[in-house]
């Protein structure tokens, strides 16, 4: 196993809904760490709490959400630092600066009232990086271009919606980026576009990894795309992270019954007469998730223990864990 200098470690977080319908227990004692130069994939089915780790990392968590433990440790230039003690005021530096986002939806990640040159130029005079929007319009347009948008010089002065949905995510891939920071979380950053759109962009953002030796944690639930970029992966479901491993070996070798459930679901162009599996059942609801393992109600592997047990986190060689009773 390559050695791994943290960027960020995850200890236990936990998370939080007050509704009304009841406590949405969304994320329930997550960890992981993202070492410098990888990107690192949070993958799982839509609702398993992927987001919403990524959000909590830097307390991006509105009410009626609420993190109710754990400790979020970045490693600065300054020293490690525990994220979720800090005040608003402290994130603030540290969010944009060190720790960026590209959110799935570039069109509400855009302020429609300002030029995205502007909005470039504010993030950076926020930051300190420019003393006048002026400097940093100007600036903008090498930002612009360093994202291959096309006629920087023009697109610099343009609203959103004079941009196409790619042109759109370019933008907000320039903003996240416009303060070099050293952690960019992008967070199912080409859902929303369409396929030629989506590999543009992705080899977009792993030519930026290269060029300004970012660290990535890419949130998806696209299997092709984690094969395709990512170093290594943790599989969520339900609020937990069930089995994590560098890609290939996930690939290769998959403990958990969800993980493997997953991969029997993509799609092989080799096997065109094989039909795709899909997994029985729903994702639980997570005012009351099943006791024990939240995957019991799924898993072919079912056993009376998974019932009642929330089963530990287990190691398969240094770098290989999977929360399953299988394994114990
Ligand atoms: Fe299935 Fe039990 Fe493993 Fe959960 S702990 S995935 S229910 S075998």
């Amino acid at each position: 196993m390559a050695i791994c200098e943290p960027i960020i470690e995850v200890r236990n977080l936990k998370v939080n809904f007050y509704t009304y319908a009841g406590i949405v227990k969304a994320i329930d004692g997550v960890s992981f760490k993202i070492c410098r130069g990888e990107t690192y994939c949070l993958v799982g089915e839509t609702g398993c709490g992927k987001s919403v780790t990524a959000r909590a990392l830097t307390k991006l968590i509105r009410p009626p959400g609420r993190i109710e433990g754990g400790e979020v440790i970045y490693y600065s230039d300054e020293g490690p630092i525990n994220l979720l003690e800090l005040n608003e005021e402290e994130l603030r530096k540290i969010r944009g600066a060190e720790i960026a986002y590209v959110f799935q939806d570039p069109t509400s990640a855009l302020d429609p009232l300002y030029t995205v040159g502007y909005q470039i130029a504010e993030t950076m005079y926020e930051h300190g990086r420019v003393s006048k929007i002026k400097e940093g319009i100007l600036r903008a347009v090498e930002v612009l271009r360093n994202v291959l948008m096309p006629d920087p010089e023009k697109r610099v002065h343009s609203y959103p919606h004079e941009l196409s949905g790619g042109m759109r995510q370019r933008s907000v891939i320039g903003i996240g980026l416009s303060n070099k920071p050293k952690l960019l979380i992008a967070d199912e950053p080409t859902t929303a576009l369409d396929a030629t759109v989506q590999a543009q962009l992705m080899d977009l953002l792993m030519d930026l990894k290269r060029r300004e030796n970012l660290t990535i944690l890419l949130i998806t639930h696209n299997l092709g795309l984690v094969a395709e970029v990512c170093d290594r992966v943790a599989v969520m479901y339900a609020g937990n992270i069930v089995e994590e491993a560098p890609v290939e070996e996930l690939f290769r070798n998959p403990l958990h019954p969800y993980t493997k459930a997953l991969l029997r679901a993509v799609p092989n162009p080799r096997k065109k007469s094989v039909r795709l599996e899909s997994i029985p059942g729903t994702v639980p609801n997570l005012i009351n998730p099943p006791p024990g393992c939240r995957f019991h109600p799924r898993c072919p592997r079912v056993m009376d223990i998974c019932r009642s047990k929330k089963p530990p986190e287990l190691w398969r060689g240094d770098d290989h864990r999977v929360a399953c009773w299988l394994y114990e």
